[in-house]
């Protein structure tokens, strides 16, 4: 690891490459580059050792080359920093050609370096590769075919045999590192199709469940815009022809009602598209200030029912602050909606705690309570738990998933006659300093 970490700020210094195959390419062009010097250096002792000293020059060359393909890596010139090193190889090996006998296996190089070519220009460069395939191709005809000698001195047996084996060996070491990369990066590409797969699969399931909820819901959405309406259209037509004003009072006061029921059910919708539509907008929010918010818009629902809300003054979380309202007026709503007539204590009561990855704020009455049966299904679209609900089902579904958006969970707990508890549990944000004050 410390190795890989090492190499790495080497070849790329400190600069982030997101594409993970640019950033193979341009580590393995690193790496190759390193090796060379380090073959170069190993060339350059063996022909000291073997007498042949004066050809050491055109291993200092390459190394020169190597290195400055490394640092045109780390000034972001990846396709000038191949070129480099790709010339300096063909520039080398060509006079090596034309100076070692044909028994040192030199000219082989020319292949390696072809392999190279195509694996580091990939597919989007492949014209960068064939033309340097072309240049080995006439570099070698030049040589062997053609013929191009210069001046060599006389090697050895001893030489050439060594030379042999050491090529072989750096030959090996080279291809095998190229194939290597080409087959980590097929792998890559099968995983990253794998993944791709699954992915397609769930977001298949998504919308196919996304569907049907749909469908549901232009169901019961028709059903619950219209059929206030024919109530209105109903309440209007008596009420045209009575002649008492109190009578007529009522109808009116009915009509109200049924208007009153059509404009929540009509915000509920809008609720529910912004939710799905919206991103979150992250500030603190203090939790008691917006219950008393709350509180007061609902102030004539109330009643004699007795809110306690118990939150310090200091309890804030960091959250959409729209989403929050929209779930804890909801919350508070249905206390006040489903209380029990029967009791004369009614209350409901709004607490805050912090646990150690949550923030939680629970909404209780004692109101009528729901049955154990209903209990899983009060967050689904359209459930109604009992048949004098007075709503459109919808309230919970909402708010269940706008808490989801926050990253948090809402739950329940009830029993019937004796009242319900609304926990919302929203995520603990971080970092706290990055948020406006
Ligand atoms: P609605 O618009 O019908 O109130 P909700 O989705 O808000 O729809 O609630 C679903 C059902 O859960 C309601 O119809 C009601 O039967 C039940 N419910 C919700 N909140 C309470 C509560 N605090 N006490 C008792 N019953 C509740």
């Amino acid at each position: 690891m410390a190795a890989t970490r090492f190499f790495r700020s080497l070849i790329l210094g400190n600069q982030f490459i997101p594409n993970r195959t640019d950033f193979k390419r341009i580590m393995l062009t690193g790496y190759l580059a390193i090796l060379c010097v380090v073959a170069n250096l190993l060339y350059v002792v063996l022909a000291s050792r073997e007498g042949h000293a004066n050809l050491s020059w055109l291993n200092v060359t390459f190394s020169v080359f190597s290195i400055i393909a490394i640092i045109l890596l780390r000034l972001r010139y990846y396709t000038v920093a191949k070129f480099t090193l790709f010339l300096g190889a063909y520039l080398v090996i060509f006079i090596f050609c034309a100076i070692e006998p044909v028994g040192t296996a030199v000219s082989f190089f020319l292949i390696l370096i072809n392999l190279a070519a195509t694996a580091l220009f990939g597919i989007n460069q492949w014209k960068y590769a064939l033309s340097l395939t072309i240049l080995g191709s006439i570099l070698f005809i030049w040589v062997y075919i053609v013929g191009f000698h210069l001046v060599s001195p006389a090697f050895s047996e001893h030489y050439v045999m060594d030379n042999f084996i050491m090529n072989f060996f750096v030959f090996l070491v080279l291809a095998m590192l190229i194939v290597y990369f080409i087959l980590e990066l097929n792998h890559f590409a099968e995983k990253n199709l794998e993944k791709k797969e699954t992915e397609a699969i769930v977001k298949n399931q998504e919308l196919t469940k996304l569907n049907a909820e749909l469908d549901r819901f232009v169901y019961s959405v028709s059903h619950d815009l219209r059929s206030p309406l024919a109530s209105i259209a109903g309440l209007t037509y008596i009420g045209q022809h009575v002649e008492n004003l109190e009578e007529a009072k009522q109808y009116f006061s009915m009509i109200d009602d049924r208007i009153k029921a059509q404009d929540f059910f009509i915000r509920e919708i809008i609720d529910f598209y912004r939710n799905s539509r919206t991103g979150t907008q992250l500030e603190r929010i203090p939790v008691r200030k917006q219950v008393e918010e709350i509180e007061r818009e609902q102030a004539m629902n109330f009643g004699s029912i007795v809110c306690r809300i118990e939150i310090p003054e200091e309890f804030e979380v960091i959250s959409d602050k729209i989403r929050l309202k929209s779930v804890m007026s909801n919350l508070m709503g249905n206390a006040i909606k489903y209380h029990d007539p029967a009791k004369s204590d009614r209350f409901i009561q709004v607490t805050a705690e912090t646990s150690n990855t949550h923030w939680i704020i629970a909404v209780k009455d004692n109101g009528l309570g729901i049955g154990q049966g209903h209990l899983e299904k009060v967050f689904d679209m359209f459930y109604r738990a009992s048949a004098d609900s007075k709503g459109s089902g919808l309230g919970l579904f909402i708010a269940r998933e706008t808490v989801e958006k926050l990253g948090g969970k809402i739950s329940v707990e009830s029993a019937l006659g004796k009242g319900s508890c609304f926990s919302v549990a929203l995520p603990i944000q971080q970092p706290l300093h990055n948020l406006p004050e």
